[in-house]
């Protein structure tokens, strides 16, 4: 495939980019280190920024894109480890914390905090689970 390495951190702007390099891009990665949140209900891991624009691609009903107050009630800055999971029907950390069935991108490892009664009732009634637990 490629034939050169290349350093991915340097950022150049028009760079051309390998087929491969290119599929993996569409996986939602953090942007940048300060300011991540993850969502309470997947746990991927995106900045606000990218939940207001994108919203979550594991999670499309919880509605967060141009809805700040909706994603800041459902991502939190609360979680703990974090772990790059590119083929989640073949990795087993995707297994460990259940996310097999989500997207490729950054999933924290553990989540901290819960939705309000509301969401959570709508979610439960839904049959949809969530990932985030209140803190011990
Ligand atoms: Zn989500």
């Amino acid at each position: 495939m490629s034939d050169e390495e290349r350093d991915e951190e340097s950022g150049g702007e028009e760079e051309e980019v390998p087929q491969v390099v290119a599929d993996l891009a569409q996986a939602s990665v953090p942007t940048q280190l300060k300011g991540i949140r993850s969502c309470k209900r997947c746990g991927i891991l995106k900045t606000l920024d990218q939940f207001m624009n994108e919203g979550c691609e594991n999670c499309p009903f919880l509605d967060m894109i141009d809805n700040q107050d909706q994603c800041n009630s459902c991502t939190t800055a609360f979680f703990e480890g974090q772990v790059a999971i590119m083929d989640p029907r073949e990795s087993w950390a995707a297994k460990w914390i259940r996310a097999d069935n989500y997207l490729p991108g950054v999933y924290a490892i553990s989540v901290i905090g819960n939705f309000d009664k509301e969401m959570e009732d709508d979610l439960e009634s839904r049959g949809i689970r969530w990932r985030c637990r209140p803190p011990t």
